[in-house]
Formats: C-alpha cells, sequence, structure tokens
C-alpha cells in the first residue's frame, strides 16, 4: 500500500522524485571522445599482426573481417597479414565436421568443446555455410549456438562469412585458420552443413574428418552420398540416449559392415565408427581418443603432413581456376564475345564445344 511507504509519510513531504531521464548527459566529453578516436584508429599490419602473435582476440577478429571483406583495399591488408602468419601457422589438429541440419553439430561441438578447453586448449570453431549465400540468413548461424563455449576465455567461435561463392568462402574460412593457428589456437574445428558441395570444401582443409549421422529407421544408408563416407576418418551416430539407443547402436553396425566395402584409405587409417549422446556425454571421452590417436598416427607416418601438402597444391589450382574464371567472365570484352557465340549456338550456327574453344583462342588473345 502507497501509505506505508516511508517517502509518503509527513515527515518527508518535501521529498519530490524527479522523473527519469532519457539520455545520460555526458560528463567527461573528452574522454569518450579518446575512446571513439581509439576505436577508430586504424591499426598497422604490424600492430595487427603482434596482437594475433600475442593471441588477442580482438586482433584476431579484425585480421578476419579483412579476410573476408570483398574491399580490394582490405584484401591487400589480409593478404600481408597472412604472409606475416604463415611461419608461425600449422600447429594444429584441424578438424572438420559436418552432417545434416538437426544431426546435433552445435550441441556436439558445444559438449566436446568445453571438455577440450577445460582440459587447457585453445579452440576455434569457423564454419562454412552454403546456405548463407543464397538466403543472406543462414543454417548455421540462426541461432545462438555453443552458448556456454562463447564464454570460456580458450574458444573463439566465428561464423561462416556469408558472401561469395563457395570457393571463396571457402578460401577465407582457410585462411581464417591460419590466422587463428598463429593466434596460438591449437584445435581448430571447421564445421559444415552436410547439404551440397562445402563438404568437400572443408575435407580438403581439414587433417580430420569427421562425419555425425542420425539413427534412422532401418534405412540408414539413404541420403547420405556414398563420396561423403569415404571422406569420413571417423562417423558418429548422435543422440544415442533414451530409446534411440538402440537404434543408434544398430546404426553403428550397419555403417561399419558398409564401411568393409569400401577401398582402404592411403594413410592406414580404418574408418572408425562409434555412438555418442552430447546430452548424457556418452561415446564423447571416446570419441576425442580416437581423434588424438589419429593425430598421434598421423604425426609418425607423417600422413598429415602429406596431407596438407596435397591440399596446398589443391587450393593453389582452385584458386587458379578462380582467377582465370573471373578473369574470363568479368572482362567488357569477354562479356560481349560470349553473348555473340551465345546467340550464334542457339541458332545452331556452331555447337556449343566449337564456340568455347573459339572464345578460349580469342580470349587468350
Ligand atoms: P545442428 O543443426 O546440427 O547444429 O543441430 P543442433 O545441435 O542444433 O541440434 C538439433 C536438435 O537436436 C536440438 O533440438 C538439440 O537439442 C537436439 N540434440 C542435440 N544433441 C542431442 C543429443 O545428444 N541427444 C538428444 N536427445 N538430442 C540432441
Amino acid at each position: 500500500m502507497a501509505s506505508e511507504h516511508i517517502e509518503n509519510s509527513k515527515e518527508f513531504e518535501n521529498l519530490s522524485v524527479n522523473e527519469g531521464v532519457k539520455e545520460v548527459k555526458i560528463i567527461n566529453e573528452n574522454s569518450v571522445n579518446r575512446f571513439k578516436k581509439l576505436r577508430q584508429h586504424k591499426l598497422t599490419i604490424d600492430e595487427l599482426f603482434n596482437g594475433i602473435l600475442k593471441g588477442h582476440i580482438p586482433s584476431l577478429s579484425r585480421a578476419i573481417t579483412l579476410v573476408e571483406s570483398q574491399n580490394r583495399k582490405h584484401q591487400k591488408l589480409a593478404e600481408e597479414i597472412i604472409r606475416k602468419c604463415l611461419p608461425f601457422s600449422g600447429n594444429s589438429k584441424r578438424i572438420g565436421i559436418t552432417g545434416v541440419p538437426g544431426v546435433g553439430k552445435s550441441t556436439f561441438i558445444e559438449a566436446i568443446g568445453l571438455k577440450i578447453v577445460e582440459s587447457g586448449k585453445k579452440l576455434a570453431v569457423l564454419a562454412i555455410d552454403p546456405s548463407s549465400e543464397k538466403s543472406k540468413g543462414s543454417i548455421l548461424g540462426d541461432k545462438t549456438r555453443m552458448e556456454n563455449l562463447v564464454k570460456s576465455e580458450k574458444a573463439f567461435v566465428r561464423p561462416s562469412p556469408s558472401s561469395g561463392s563457395l570457393g571463396g568462402v571457402a578460401r577465407k574460412t582457410r585462411e581464417s585458420i591460419i590466422l587463428c593457428e598463429t593466434a596460438g589456437f591449437d584445435t581448430i574445428f571447421i564445421e559444415t552443413v552436410g547439404v551440397g558441395q562445402s563438404e568437400t570444401a572443408v575435407h580438403s582443409m581439414s587433417d580430420f574428418f569427421l562425419l555425425l549421422m542420425l539413427a534412422g529407421a532401418g534405412d540408414e544408408l539413404q541420403g547420405i552420398k556414398r563420396g561423403i563416407m569415404e571422406m569420413a576418418d571417423t562417423i558418429a551416430i548422435t543422440k544415442a540416449d533414451g530409446d534411440n539407443k538402440t537404434k543408434a547402436k544398430a546404426a553403428e553396425t550397419e555403417y561399419k559392415n558398409a564401411l568393409h566395402l569400401f577401398p582402404p584409405s592411403d594413410n592406414d587409417w580404418i574408418t572408425q565408427v562409434l555412438s555418442c549422446s552430447a546430452y548424457t556425454d556418452y561415446g564423447i571421452d571416446d570419441l576425442w581418443t580416437i581423434i588424438e590417436d589419429f593425430f598421434v598416427k598421423g604425426r609418425e607416418n607423417n600422413s598429415i603432413h602429406h596431407k596438407r601438402m596435397i591440399q596446398a597444391k589443391y587450393w593453389m589450382h582452385e584458386s587458379i581456376k578462380d582467377k582465370l574464371l573471373s578473369d574470363l567472365y568479368q572482362s567488357e570484352e569477354t562479356k560481349h564475345l560470349i553473348e555473340q557465340y551465345e546467340n550464334k549456338v542457339l541458332n545452331n550456327q556452331i555447337s556449343p564445344f566449337n564456340a568455347a574453344d573459339e572464345i578460349f583462342l580469342k580470349y587468350k588473345g
């Protein structure tokens, strides 16, 4: 009741309460402006690089933003930073993780990620999300993900770069790996959605490739491309808890049998299959033991180094192809030429293959 409030008693009758102010007056404008300036201050390449080397997260984030930028000037700066970081990179476990939306990727990454950071390691989570280009929203970024992991000082979670072709996005993620490694992240997860070509891109930048699968109702092998299973170093059946545990175990046996039919890998590694649950923690430690074992063996027999060499060459060739394509299609001259040939092809004046030959000859000049 109002009358019970002490301010309303007679004793305090001269008291009046002011209305709240909408905006607090800036008391010390100078210091606010100084802070603004500091934020706007463009760090030099060396400042950024030194920051990254010290594991300074704002410097790392800024450098990744430069890597992701479409602006030519930013790209030039990013190139310089990458060049400086390269000698300091490479010392991490690069782990690719894929699976269809809903399989439990983010829940799994949070569960295993928390264990990784608790053990004293530094974990960066990067992503390649092919949906973000088309839909502007993204499958991987449309919800608050990994809420606990992002709070850890030892974790760095970065959503997928959202613009450009898959090749372009993949390149940005690959360069971000280099930056994260320079910043001291010893474990890197590269996550993608199992709905397109992005698995190949992620596979081509990871040492270890983990495929997460749901236990289906007897049709386990449907809907998943054989090629992706062949790429996997380990298949984990998720959500093996409650009533689903038996189904997960059955799926596990089925995948183990299916994998026998695949050719052996060239790195002496036998693809492992297990069930796990991010809810109950079942199988999570076992999975991490498998991953560590993979890295011990892969470093012993040099297969990880070998794989990285192949990947480096692959990305160089991919980049040449990207450059050639964009050079061919973006120059005004060839645009015009291509239009002319399109018409000729449509009018049956020339076959599509001959048209391509002629365009290419003229392009080469
Ligand atoms: P993502 O789309 O692959 O990242 O999948 P999410 O991690 O967002 O998980 C999709 C749904 O599955 C969510 O509703 C989760 O709560 C649920 N889920 C994730 N992991 C588990 C698990 O280990 N057990 C069970 N029962 N549900 C899970």
